[in-house]
């Protein structure tokens, strides 16, 4: 795209100055550099996109930040609302977004996606027996994608919705209660909030989860999952570019500052119950073991909350 002078324009971006979960202005930067330089260059360029965004993106600065009082890591610049806007219609068409997907999604991570999905089911199932009685779990899943889980909750009988705000996801998905936004949504009274993948996208993920309290009952459960980004403080594998992506992961979560965050909110840390998903007798008997050793307990980025 050239601007009125006829010369590329630049991708504008838009500073977080203050920390995402505390709101501290202490913060101290762990990594920077420009778009233009490796390895950070070379893996965008290696990723599929429809419009290539590297051209829009050079001579523009990333930087890796981390709350002095908190600890909360994030990328300070994030592209502005236009711009991110771009990102979501041109840069990461619907064509882009398969391809990356089917790279990503051997036959054996789907399985043990499936195996993790379950595991919830089972988990929530029980966390929840009380809360509901006998009416059927209400289940609301943030950011569902094509809505794979909310189809699994509900071949259990769950009562469940999903969120979207991508249309082509919504549009292309075969679950009917696939809703843009919360606000289109005629309940607050859901037993389960479930976030997969959700808050490390999320220029503010504060208030969404603020905003998302107001939809579960007192007792509810909430459950978060993202990248853990323990020990990460900077982009130079490509292990450490899929987990602080700095037009995607813009806030990198550890057990620790997940846990902060939804302290701070109002909510309680909670244990999930055992579920055991396998055909193999040996793998119970060494969950069991780990379990009564205790590292099963060993907290990741993947929790659940009550609302209190
Ligand atoms: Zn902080």
């Amino acid at each position: 795209m050239l601007n009125s002078n006829g010369s590329m324009q630049h991708a504008q971006f838009v500073e977080r100055s203050k920390c995402i979960s505390c709101g501290s202005t202490s913060l101290s930067v762990l990594s920077t550099g420009l778009f233009d330089d490796a390895p950070l260059h070379d893996f965008l360029s290696a990723d599929p996109w429809g419009e290539d965004p590297i051209p829009f993106l050079l001579g523009n600065r990333w930087s890796f930040v981390q709350c002095n009082h908190c600890n909360q890591a994030f990328h300070k610049y994030i592209l502005a609302p236009d711009w991110n806007e771009r990102r979501f219609s041109q840069w990461m068409t619907q064509e882009a977004i398969d391809s990356f997907e089917r790279s990503l999604n051997t036959p054996e991570r789907l399985f043990n996606k499936g195996v993790q999905n379950t595991k919830h089911v089972l988990q929530l199932e029980k966390l929840t027996r009380e809360l509901r009685g006998t009416t059927p779990l209400r289940l609301l899943d943030f950011g569902c994608g094509y809505g794979e889980f909310i189809e699994m909750c509900s071949l259990y009988g769950f009562d469940a919705y999903g969120i979207d705000r991508s249309s082509a996801r919504r549009n292309n998905a075969t679950f009917e209660r696939i809703f843009q936004d919360l606000e289109s949504l005629d309940r607050h009274d859901f037993h389960v909030i479930t976030m997969f993948e959700v808050l490390e996208h999320l220029d503010d993920p504060k208030s969404l989860l603020e905003a998302l309290k107001g939809y579960l009952i007192k007792g509810g459960v909430l459950v978060i999952e993202t990248p853990d980004c323990t020990g990460v403080n900077s982009i130079t594998t490509l292990s450490e570019y899929r987990k602080i992506h700095p037009l995607e992961h813009i806030n990198a979560f550890t057990a620790e500052t997940m846990r902060n965050l939804a302290e701070s909110l109002g909510f309680e840390s909670i244990k999930k119950p055992t579920s055991h998903v396998t055909t193999d007798p040996i793998r119970v008997i060494k969950t069991e073991v780990k379990r009564m050793l205790g590292s099963v307990l060993r907290t990741n980025t993947q929790q659940y909350f009550k609302k209190l």
